[in-house]
């Protein structure tokens, strides 16, 4: 996908985004001539995918989530999916050449070419090197949000999370009950503890993000991308996603993002 080759033009610089409402920000939009990526880092519970969904609806780009796609071999039953499992439950991530892989070949996809956002990839020191190869083969601009949380918050916050076995809508024991205990609100399927929602593995996970991932990000932002840290926690998800869209105003406003 090079610049010139890129399938349709793309519409970003986005000016504010407070409802995150798509045709509110079409308007508000204008055309850059790079497909854009946005990357989003961040601790276990620090509302990655909240953020990375309400981005998807807002811009109209694909998310891509790793640990999506394989909660979707986990439930699928095959053979990666029990091998997945195995490493989920622990906390720990899957090898490197594995998820590579998969996020390449999902991003050579044709509903990438203007665009995507990335939630929680990449995760290593390897993983954010071979991004940064593929952001540069694809020649897009490419924007870094780190979302920060304290420990506490995003442990209480993993704690008593639950999620639809079908659409994957989150609950909370404490702060997002659902209407009817242990029943979606949206669908009505059953609710469950995710397999890596449990204490061992929420430890090894922060811990995960606190050794590979965080020292990771600095690669990116040393080869030339953007990084903005917003902070998460206390303000409720459309306030996070209006300080995430600013700094996507601010990158953006220059023309291209990155090397
Ligand atoms: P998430 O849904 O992003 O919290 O990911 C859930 C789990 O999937 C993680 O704890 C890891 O075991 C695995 N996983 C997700 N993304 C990656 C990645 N980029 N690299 C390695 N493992 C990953």
């Amino acid at each position: 996908m090079s610049r010139e080759g890129a399938a349709l033009p793309l519409y970003l610089h986005v000016i504010s985004m407070p409802t995150m409402d798509k045709s509110a920000l079409g308007s508000r939009m204008r055309r850059t001539s790079r497909p854009l990526v946005v990357v989003l880092f961040g601790p276990p519970g620090s509302g990655k995918s909240t953020q990375a969904i309400l981005l998807e609806r807002a811009l109209g780009f694909v998310r891509i989530s790793p640990g999506d796609i394989l909660r979707s071999h986990v439930a699928a039953g095959d053979a990666l999916g029990s091998e997945f499992a195995r490493i989920m439950r622990t906390g720990q991530l899957v090898p490197d050449e594995i998820i590579n892989r998969m996020i390449t070949e999902r991003i050579a996809e044709p509903d990438c070419a203007d665009g995507f956002i990335l939630d929680g990839y990449p995760r290593t020191h390897n993983q954010c090197e071979v991004l940064i190869r593929v952001l540069r083969q694809i020649n897009c601009d490419a924007v870094v949000i780190k979302l920060a949380l304290d420990t506490d918050i995003a442990v209480a916050r993993l704690s008593g999370r639950l999620e639809c076995k079908t659409c994957g809508e989150l609950y909370h024991l404490a702060s997002r009950r659902p209407k009817v205990a242990g029943v979606c609100d949206a669908d009505g399927s059953g609710l469950t503890v995710r397999i890596d929602d449990r204490d061992d593995a929420i430890r090894t996970r922060l811990s995960a993000y606190e050794a590979q991932t965080e020292p990771a990000l600095r690669l990116l932002s040393e080869f030339g991308y953007d990084c903005h840290v917003v902070r998460s926690g206390s303000a409720l998800p459309e306030v996070t996603a209006g300080e995430i869209a600013e700094c996507l105003r601010r990158s953006t406003a220059r023309g291209t993002v990155g090397p």
